[in-house]
């Protein structure tokens, strides 16, 4: 069988498992995990900012070890701890970047014209947050719904005009929104999917809520460039799942919606977004660029463990790489910060051990985060101002995917020789 029949791969794989994943395997197929991709030591988990008050106090650490599964391939976390510990006071209030919010925007009008949304077509977004992307559908007059766990920023979107329901989504809600007529022409996430325990219920509920005629997008990082950019820090405890889009197809081929466009974006340090309809239409074909991306992962050897292999001997040398560099800093002298307070940048500091020895503290937008400490390493947060009180001589940039709109923000700090340092996928120091 090639790796890029589809359609004969589905023939046997293995049904989605029932009910909540088991420790210890795959949770979409319920294969033991036998295979570690990398093993990213001990984290605490990378929202839990600390208050000054709580720096003395013991601090929670979980494993960071990521698994392949020998069967569909899904390289994913353990679920070391519950969705419900993460998600209860994950008050994610998107401090969305300029240029994500435009990718919205750009998103909306190319579904509207390539799907021939009008007033009577109904839209309808899992974990909808603050209402940032529906806002454009509402904007220009097409009826959507989010579906949002988080009552605080589910009211935020009301305010903007939003409507939407606090609820996690899965087969029981999406049954209950169906039986209320709420069936939609297009369902979206974004970035969600990753951080869905129970991705077969997730996906079945995909199933239920679509209508007959509808298209599901879906948009995460996508794992060839994860592997093949050295992106380890794009792991945290938050994030469940990695997809490639192979087993990604495998996924959800396996719940009756195959995926028949796949559109490669530049978010996230590299991002795909999937389109997937039901197995019934047959209004919809496969398009080129999907066959080509097939063919591209299969190049890589996706679908075989030594693709795996060699990832956590890498992710070792970009770890020596920074520190050797950090080392060298330091010992001439030089002050280093950082920028910026991603998830991303609470494993990389933790799984390198970078502390207030190697940065003194880093600097955020967001006024939520001023004030308090890095979980882990309690490199303190201070407001961006404070680059310029201290005129440091090298700016490590956390959020590295967002790189030229931040050193495009802070030319500034050029004016005393300051640089910016960019650690994935090897450190980079720009002038
Ligand atoms: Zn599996």
């Amino acid at each position: 069988m090639s790796p890029l029949d589809v359609i004969e791969r589905t023939r046997t794989w293995p049904s989605a498992m029932t009910g909540r994943p088991l420790p210890g395997r795959c949770r979409f197929c319920g294969t033991s995990f036998r295979h570690r991709v990398v093993d990213l030591g001990m984290s605490p988990l990378c929202e839990s900012f600390l208050r000054a008050d709580q720096l003395n106090q013991m601090e929670a650490f979980y494993p960071l070890n990521v698994w392949v599964c020998e069967r569909c391939f899904l390289v994913q976390l353990e679920e070391y701890v519950t969705w419900e510990e993460i998600f209860t006071d994950y008050a994610y209030f998107s401090s969305f970047s300029d240029s994500w919010l435009s990718h919205c925007r750009l998103y909306v009008d190319q579904m509207i014209e390539q799907l021939d949304l009008t007033k009577e077509s109904s839209v309808i977004e899992i974990a909808s947050n603050d209402g940032y992307l529906l806002q454009f559908f509402v904007q220009r007059g097409i009826p959507a719904l989010g579906i949002e766990p988080a009552a605080n920023v589910a009211k935020v979107a009301e305010s903007k005009g939003v409507p939407t329901i606090v609820k996690f989504f899965g087969v029981d809600t999406a049954r209950e929104l169906a039986a209320a007529g709420r069936q939609a022409d297009l369902i979206l996430g974004n970035n969600v999917l990753a951080q869905v325990p129970n991705l077969n219920d997730f996906i079945g509920g995909l199933k239920i809520l679509l209508g007959p005629a509808g298209v599901v997008t879906i948009e995460f990082p996508h794992l060839l460039k994860t592997i093949d950019g050295n992106q380890f820090d794009q792991v945290y405890h938050e994030h469940f799942s990695y997809f490639s889009l192979y087993a990604a197809e495998g996924i959800f081929a396996a719940h009756g919606l195959p995926i028949f466009d796949v559109e490669e974006l530049s978010t996230h340090g590299g991002s795909i977004r999937i389109y997937a309809h039901h197995a019934e239409d047959t209004t919809r074909d496969v398009t080129d660029r999907l066959v080509a991306l097939r063919a591209r992962e299969a190049d890589a050897g996706i679908a075989t463990l030594s693709y795996y292999e060699d990832f956590e001997s890498r992710v070792r040398e970009t770890k020596r790489k920074l520190l050797e560099f950090l080392i060298e800093a330091k010992r001439a002298g030089k002050r280093v910060v950082g920028y910026g307070a991603p998830g991303k940048g609470n494993t990389l500091l933790n799984y390198c051990g970078i502390r207030t020895d190697f940065v003194d503290f880093t600097v955020d937008r967001s006024p939520h985060k001023h004030g308090k400490f890095l979980p882990g390493t309690h490199i303190p947060i201070f407001p961006p101002e404070q680059l310029w009180a201290t005129r440091p001589d090298y700016v490590l940039i956390l959020p590295w995917n967002l790189k030229s709109e931040i050193m495009e923000q802070l030319a500034g700090i050029r004016e005393w020789g300051g640089r910016f340092v960019v650690p994935i996928p090897e450190v980079t120091v720009y002038p």
